[in-house]
């Protein structure tokens, strides 16, 4: 079984075809509730809740934010399309493309800014 085959139309360009969602068009760019965020893809555990922040950046502003994501969950790769210089992250277990990953000294503690597409995240909210 081929688990990528199935994937409603917006997940299945943006993950695998490196596409972008609307800003403000996802379930998660607001979202506040704890949990873990897996990958829509393949599950796998991705960034916890409380790395989670609203960002004020313009041109950042509609995706969900991370300052930081799961240990060993993620991979990175130097991505130079659309006449601009930046880093994607891609699902370390299945490669999807998940978004990309920016410096931003002003907002994180970590002094990175994962910019990730809601349409890639599955969140598994605790237990209350
Ligand atoms: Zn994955």
């Amino acid at each position: 079984m081929n688990p990528k085959k199935d994937l409603e139309p917006t997940l299945k360009h943006v993950a695998l075809e490196n596409g972008t969602e609307a800003p403000f068009s996802g379930k998660y760019f607001k979202e506040t509730a704890r949990g873990t965020y897996n990958c829509a893809v393949c599950a796998n555990p991705l960034f916890a809740s409380d790395t989670k922040f609203e960002t004020k950046i313009p041109g950042l502003m509609g995706w969900p934010s991370f300052d930081d994501a799961i240990s060993g969950s993620i991979e990175l790769r130097p991505d130079d399309s659309d006449g601009m210089q930046r880093t994607e992250v891609v699902c370390k277990n299945c490669k999807a493309h998940l978004g990309h990953v920016f410096d931003d000294k002003s907002e994180t503690k970590t002094g990175k800014h994962y910019c990730i597409n809601s349409v890639c995240l599955n969140l598994e909210k605790d237990n209350a």
